[in-house]
């Protein structure tokens, strides 16, 4: 169909057929930009930090991005499980993508030493997943204020140390995927998880305020958040008949996650297929969260 078929109205038909023109064009523009990427989920040379990858979901999700090409800095804050981690990946993919570094993500100094040591060491950081997370398992009327603050500090205030930190960077240019690891109990909470839940659904808001205020410098910011996964984590969880037949009910999927159910959410996250996805929380967790 022509442009003058579209707009019938003599007098402002020169000036709309032109921005039709104009919009056509840059619409193809954009399309042949998206084929030149050989595959947008390739992450070859972009340099990922995973917090809180010495083992679990966050040791699984560092092999995810490092199975895509990326190349991996390893963190926790037990140096020799850290050093353990580090030497199996380095047997896997070479000593060139693979560094660690010990750092408590809830002390700003030590995140701010470690991000300058990765940036001159290892590669300006193309890719955060923050993914260091505790839980604490105890009724609210006899939860302790010092262990209140210990979980919001390490699932919040940790994410927000490290995202501001690697930001900071990542503004000046013009590119950067953070990604924070979130949970069902970012929306839904349980009896004995308050400080967590809380911390969770503070995540899910900073995620958005992340993305409101970093997405124009060209970032994207989005939360992962998986429902009930089997890690050390949870292991006392599946061990316990009760809760184990409850996930199992409540779980339309009618089985706990596994770490590598999130790998793919993950990379299509920190790859430049979701160039166009911002402040979202993308929930992985066999159905959970949408029926009651
Ligand atoms: P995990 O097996 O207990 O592993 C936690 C990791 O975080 C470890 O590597 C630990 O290293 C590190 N860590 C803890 N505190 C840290 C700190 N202050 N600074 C740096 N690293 C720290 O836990 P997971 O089950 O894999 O959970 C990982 C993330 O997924 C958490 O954010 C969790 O909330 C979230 N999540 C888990 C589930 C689940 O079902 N498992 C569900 C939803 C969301 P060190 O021991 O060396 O400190």
């Amino acid at each position: 169909m022509l442009c003058h078929d579209l707009f019938k109205r003599p007098f402002h038909r020169h000036q709309l057929c032109r921005r039709w023109h104009e919009a056509k064009r840059e619409v193809s523009g954009a399309l042949r930009k998206r084929d030149i990427s050989v595959d947008g989920f390739d992450l070859t040379d972009r340099v990922a930090l995973i917090t809180g990858s010495s083992r679990g979901i966050g040791r699984t999700l560092a092999a995810g991005l490092a199975d895509a090409g990326a190349t991996v800095v390893l963190n926790g804050m037990h140096q020799i499980a850290l050093q353990d981690a580090q030497a199996s990946f380095r047997e896997q993919y070479g000593p060139d993508r693979v560094f660690a570094r010990a750092f408590d993500v809830t002390d700003e100094l030590q995140v701010a030493a470690a991000v300058t040591w990765i940036e001159d060491e290892v590669g300006p950081i193309r890719i955060v997943i923050n993914n260091a997370g505790i839980q604490h398992r105890v009724l609210l009327l006899e939860l302790d204020h010092a262990d209140w603050e210990q979980v919001l500090r390490v699932n919040l205030t940790g994410a927000f140390l490290v995202g501001r930190e690697v930001a900071r960077r990542m503004i000046n240019r013009g590119r950067g995927k953070i990604i924070n690891i979130a949970s069902v109990q970012s929306e839904l909470a349980r009896p004995t998880i308050a400080a967590y839940t809380t911390a969770k659904g503070g995540l899910r808001n900073l995620t958005r305020a992340m993305a409101a205020e970093w997405a124009g410098a060209g970032l994207q910011v989005n939360a992962l958040a998986p429902g009930y996964i089997h890690t050390e984590m949870t292991q006392n969880l599946v061990d316990d008949e009760a809760f184990n037949a409850w996930v199992l009910a409540r779980t339309p999927a009618r089985r706990w996650g596994s770490s590598a159910d999130l790998v793919g959410p993950v990379v299509w996250l920190a790859s430049d297929g979701s160039d166009y996805v911002n402040g979202q929380v993308i929930y992985v967790d066999g159905g959970m969260t949408v029926v009651l």
